[in-house]
């Protein structure tokens, strides 16, 4: 946005651009989601676009999704959509499906929540649902950032601004709305969505939202881990892991984050190899980054050890990465392929000629697993010609096969496999599926 001279709202009214004011036109909204603004203001109801997309618009960059913010309630926009559901248990969302893969979702707009909307004598969900619908001008006032609260109204193509996101978007800034000691404090992912956005979009922090954050930073440490581990993901599905890790050293907020985590420069350049993969195209799996943020950890914890036979080096693994899988619940098959990569690198390190290569060269896990050793060896710790050696190797062994897929070779009858006399159980956490190397 080139404009410099926006108008800011005042506590009465907000900013309203109209449409020969601002450059969004409705043929950049996906057409599904006209369809569904469109019946909703013909029903009588306020229909806005909202969230994210408009803030993209406006900086010409690509919506990820539209979001659509509405007075109408959930059941009333669900009988106006055949193909909508409900879902949600505290806050009911309306979910409006197109096709195989078009979801767009529709929130009634609401306010802050605050305790009074949760009374000890209430248990009924509804009740605190209804009591937490509001204005859009409350609507704007619960986002989070400025630059994440303007609305686009179908009605006559405007855009409203409550908050003032119009001029920070045109200077660059990243604010919190209200108060960021109290914000922080309501929810404290919000200091981790900051650094995110501030990242992504190369904006600057809004001083007093900054400050905040170290004096918030141990509430970190409360949030929910199943929503600190969505907002990591974003982090490296954004290509933003490295800054925003590094700024997440800088505000004191990453050993509550991540604790297990080294801060050191060596452990950031691993990220930012990855984040430098992820935008070259390919796509970051979870076992793959926390792979990488523990490497060197599960690195010392070797080379603290001397009797290495397999099964210890199967623990170390272990040790390395229950900290971080713990915490965030993280499932048996991603800590799986977590641990495969680990024992790979092991392996890599040792060099080639070794006992079991071939089947090591084959198995599923190795080549992802090379390819973070690749990345390891970029940040000037490890050889790039081992790397190198270990590549022309996989190539020349032909495609990986899956061990559980194993197809049965022409000719050869399919036997029902013999049964085995029982074992005792392994170490839970060391049970899941084939490994790679030994
Ligand atoms: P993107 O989807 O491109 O990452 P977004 O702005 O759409 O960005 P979402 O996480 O999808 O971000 O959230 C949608 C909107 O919901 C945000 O734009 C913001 O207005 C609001 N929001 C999300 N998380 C919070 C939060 N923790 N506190 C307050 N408002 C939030
Ligand atoms: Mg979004």
């Amino acid at each position: 946005m080139s404009h410099t001279d926006y108008r800011l709202p005042t506590k009465d009214e907000p900013v309203i651009l109209t449409r020969s004011e601002h450059p969004i036109s409705r043929k950049q909204f996906d057409e599904e989601t006209v369809k569904v603004l469109y019946r909703l203001y013909r029903s009588g109801y306020k229909a806005y676009l909202v969230g994210g997309s408009i803030r993209d618009l406006l900086l010409g960059r690509t919506p990820k999704d539209f979001d659509v913010g509405t007075d109408a309630t959930p059941n009333q926009v669900r009988k106006l959509f055949r193909n909508c559901f409900l879902v949600g248990r505290r806050f009911r969302l309306a979910h409006i499906r197109f096709g195989q893969d078009n979801l767009i979702e529709v929130a009634t707009f609401r306010r802050q929540a605050d305790e009074s909307d949760f009374p000890d004598d209430s248990e009924s969900p509804q009740f605190t649902a209804e009591n937490m619908f509001g204005t859009p001008r409350e609507d704007a006032f619960r986002r989070d950032f400025t630059i994440n609260a303007l609305f686009y109204n179908i009605e006559d193509f405007s855009i409203i601004d409550y908050v003032g996101g119009l001029r920070d978007l045109s200077e660059k800034r990243i604010r919190m709305i209200g108060d960021p000691l109290v914000r922080f404090e309501e929810d404290p992912v919000r200091m981790l969505r900051a650094l995110e956005f501030a990242a992504r979009l190369n904006f600057t922090i809004d001083r007093e939202t900054l400050e905040a954050i170290p004096a918030r930073a141990h509430l970190l440490a409360t949030a929910s881990p199943a929503r600190l581990r969505e907002e990591m993901m974003e982090l490296f599905r954004h290509k933003v892991a490295a800054k925003v890790l590094r700024q997440a050293g800088e505000t004191g907020i990453l050993t509550h984050l991540l604790p297990a985590f080294l801060p050191e420069e060596g452990c950031y350049r691993l990220i930012d190899q990855i984040d430098a993969r992820t935008l070259a195209g390919i796509p970051v799996n979870e076992g793959f980054v926390i792979a990488a943020l523990y490497l060197e950890n599960f690195r010392r914890l070797l080379a603290a050890t001397d009797e290495l036979d397999f099964t210890a080096v199967m623990h170390l693994a272990n040790t390395a990465l229950a900290p971080h899988t713990r915490h965030f619940q993280v499932s048996h098959g991603i800590q799986h392929q977590a641990r495969e990569m680990f024992l790979a690198f092991r392996r890599f390190q040792m060099g080639r000629g070794r006992k079991g290569e071939r089947r090591f060269l084959r198995h599923p896990a190795t080549a992802q697993a090379l390819e973070l050793y690749e990345l390891w060896c970029r940040t000037g710790k490890g050889d790039p010609a081992t790397a190198a050696d270990w590549k022309e190797a996989l190539e020349q062994s032909g495609k990986p096969q899956s061990v559980s897929h194993t197809p049965v070779k022409s000719g050869e009858k399919k036997r029902r496999p013999r049964r085995r006399k029982k074992r005792p159980a392994k170490a839970a956490d060391q049970s899941a599926s084939t490994t790679v190397s030994e």
